[in-house]
């Protein structure tokens, strides 16, 4: 099973730069190992019998509160990869800088066996027992989807939550990535992906960065290999495709790859695949049964962006991308990142790539406690500010507005704009920091040391901070 080595890749990422961040004696272990770990086993009645299911929920740092990170329904989960994933999220939030500390949750489970009905009892029953053990609430610890889950896991959950704190007037941001209609935000769904597009687009900002890779400068019509066309790595290869001018010329799922140099179209494959369950028979494309062969084709940018080690010491030799983007959680293994880096592929790390999704999640729980959407006291104000201005304007240069930009310049922001904005300003600044630390010459060559080098800079302060 991958659990042990994927925690043990996160643990020498952690040891390696953790010898290059000045730290008293005994910190970095403490900021390495994992604060704790809850197992369940409970028993839920199904189809005229007691099933017996397993949840872990680990907690590994609570440097700061609330501890946050998705929870993953799925076969392939175990008590070390929680672990990781959530060692991963303390040095995602460390380093994007988000008020939380890291966790994670598992549920050994497919979802895709189980009725609506059915799912909506079994999450229930974990919740209870995450709840009554402290582990979910809007102070303590925040779940949010991953592989497995989606928003409706979450609203039962949020819902299972308030039935048991009725007087708690922020039960609803005991969980993040709820529906609209329950709490949620707009551009959740679609936020990890959208953080992977400018997590690109920042790369690309970078003209001495993107020098790394001998690629041509610009982002648009590069090609591009996205294996995974879940909620990640869908919305990433959309926007990319439709809004940056990029070629996805393979797409890789379970069942195989499509590959078109000419370039894959996003949204048709994706409903083959709700129609069919694969992408196998999607009219207009080669069809190779061997999806992973497909990782190692030659394309400009490579986007894992499915489970962890899919990369590793074997096929890192044959990888032709220039640029490897992790929107996935640790889908390179240790060893394959040095081969990988040796070769002069650069690769922009998971810690930064897929922090889209917790991003927006911290927006969505600051809404969730001051219960008011974004932009909403601003809103007018800014429209009649800019109806000022645009009027001042057309009297000094006696010439009228352009049409085509008064509405959205007139317009005051709108809680998705706002949305994307402050996403687009947490990628960027976070994005400047890795580069430059890049360059700053002190033994740092790789972006994946630079971000476990600010992750754990930032933690260290914290725990400082408080006393530890
Ligand atoms: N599951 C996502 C991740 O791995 C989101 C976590 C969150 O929003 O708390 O980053």
């Amino acid at each position: 099973m991958a659990g042990n080595q994927f925690l043990d890749d996160v643990n020498r990422q952690f040891n390696e730069a953790a010898q290059h961040v000045p730290m008293e004696d005994g910190l970095a272990e403490k900021i390495r190992v994992c604060n704790a770990t809850y197992v369940t086993r409970f028993g839920v009645r199904l189809r005229g019998r007691m099933e017996t299911f397993i949840g872990w929920r680990a907690v590994h740092s609570t440097h700061v509160t609330p501890a946050k990170g998705g929870i993953r329904y799925a076969l392939s989960v175990d008590q070390q990869d929680v672990e990781a994933l959530a060692a991963l999220m303390t040095y995602k939030c460390a380093l994007t800088g988000l008020p939380f500390g890291g966790s994670k949750g598992g549920l050994l489970i497919d979802p895709s066996q189980w009725e609506r009905e059915e799912l909506e009892k079994i999450t229930r029953r974990f919740t209870q027992e995450l709840v009554r053990h402290n582990f979910l609430s809007p102070s303590q610890n925040v779940p949010a989807p991953d592989v497995g889950t989606n928003e409706l896991t979450m609203v039962w959950m949020a819902d299972e939550y308030r039935r048991w704190a009725p007087n708690d007037i922020n039960a609803f941001a005991c969980v993040t990535g709820k529906p609209l209609a329950a709490g949620g935000i707009e551009g959740r769904i679609e936020a990890t992906g959208r953080g992977v597009q400018y997590a690109i687009r920042a790369f690309f900002r970078s003209p001495r960065d993107v020098a790394w890779t001998k690629l041509t400068p610009e982002l648009r019509d590069k090609s591009i290999i996205i294996q995974g066309l879940g909620n990640v790595g869908y919305h990433a290869a959309k926007f990319l495709s439709e809004e940056d001018g990029c070629r996805i010329i393979a797409i890789i799922e379970r069942d195989g790859a499509l590959l078109n140099s000419q370039g894959l179209p996003v949204e048709a494959v994706k409903q083959h695949m709700g129609q069919t369950g694969g992408v196998k028979g999607f009219p207009g494309a080669e069809y190779i049964s061997d999806g992973s062969r497909a990782l190692e084709h030659d394309c400009d940018i490579l986007i894992p962006a499915a489970t962890e080690r899919v990369i590793d010491e074997y096929n890192a030799l044959r990888i032709q991308a220039k640029l490897i983007v992790e929107a996935a959680n640790g889908p390179v293994t240790f060893e394959a990142d040095s081969i990988l880096r040796n070769r002069g592929i650069v690769i922009l790390p998971d810690l930064f790539v897929n922090s889209g999704g917790v991003i927006v999640s911290y927006f969505e729980w600051v809404r969730n406690l001051t219960h008011m959407p974004f932009g909403l006291m601003e809103r007018r104000h800014d429209e009649v500010s800019n109806r000022l201005l645009a009027s001042s304007l057309e009297t000094m240069t006696g010439a009228k507005f352009p049409s085509d930009i008064a509405r959205p310049f007139l317009d005051g922001a709108r809680e998705i704009d706002l949305v994307r904005s402050g996403l687009d300003e947490i990628m960027q600044s976070t994005y400047r920091q890795l580069s430059d630390l890049c360059h700053s010459g002190k033994d740092v060559c790789d972006m994946r040391r630079a971000a476990y080098i600010i992750a754990t800079k930032h933690t260290a302060e914290a725990y400082r901070a408080i006393g530890i």
